[in-house]
């Protein structure tokens, strides 16, 4: 068995079986995709646009593919036809025009509010209460190509576990709360995404519902 295979059933084994790994695949080749995708893993996620489209064509049709990286209002349209889930909205902007590309391609696109719960700056995502501000603007309600499924967070980058335990602690009180009020209509909202490799084991303590795990499955990135 290969390390990729390998790594993929470590992981499943691992994961509590109502926890879903995306496996992050960016800058990963397709030949490494495929290794997972023979184990069994069907969600990838990847960050770039081109990329995402270029490995779509590639490989099987029965592919989820989830967006996660910072997206470009225009780049939108690039990847409408193939992309099951955007994990990454961080404006109303960008909101509007998934919805305006989903309905052109006559299909629904299912999202994720990005959260910013990191102590950095550059990270991107929503406050809390910019968050509940969007989902009380009636807009909303007239969106209806897009489906917003959950929330999304990275945790500041790191050694202090107790900080991102932390971190993901707030957002889960906030997905919890948002699924209560906002959403007690609303049987979608069902997704908290949040850890990465250096720290799935924190999200899962604090009851994350999706991981997304790059280089502990294909291991380092080549940039
Ligand atoms: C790259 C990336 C990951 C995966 O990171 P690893 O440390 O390789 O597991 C997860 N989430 C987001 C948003 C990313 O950009």
């Amino acid at each position: 068995m290969t390390n990729i295979s390998q790594n993929i059933k470590n992981l499943k084994d691992e994961l509590p079986v109502d926890v879903t790994l995306v496996a992050v695949s960016k800058f990963h080749p397709v030949e490494a995709l495929q290794e997972a995708y023979n184990e069994g893993q069907r969600i990838f996620g990847e960050s770039r646009a081109q990329e995402l489209v270029g490995k779509a064509k590639s490989l099987p049709k029965d592919i989820e593919w989830h967006f996660i990286g910072p997206l470009q209002t225009n780049k939108v349209k690039d990847i409408a036809p193939y992309i099951s889930m955007i994990q990454s909205i961080d404006s109303e902007k960008l909101l509007k025009e998934v919805e305006k590309q989903a309905m052109r391609h006559e299909r629904i696109i299912r999202v994720l509010l990005e959260i910013h719960i990191a102590r950095e700056e550059a990270k991107h995502g929503f406050s809390a209460d910019e968050c509940k501000a969007i989902l009380k603007n009636k807009n909303l309600d007239s969106m209806k190509h897009i489906q917003i499924c959950g929330l999304m967070g990275m945790a500041t980058n790191t050694d202090d576990m107790k900080q991102v335990e932390e971190e993901f602690h707030g957002l889960h009180n906030l997905f919890e709360e948002l699924k209560d009020i906002e959403f007690k209509d609303h049987s979608s909202f069902t997704i908290l995404s949040m850890g990465m490799s250096h720290d799935y084991r924190e999200a899962v303590k604090e009851g994350t519902t999706m991981v997304r795990v790059g280089t502990n499955i294909f291991g380092e990135r080549e940039y």
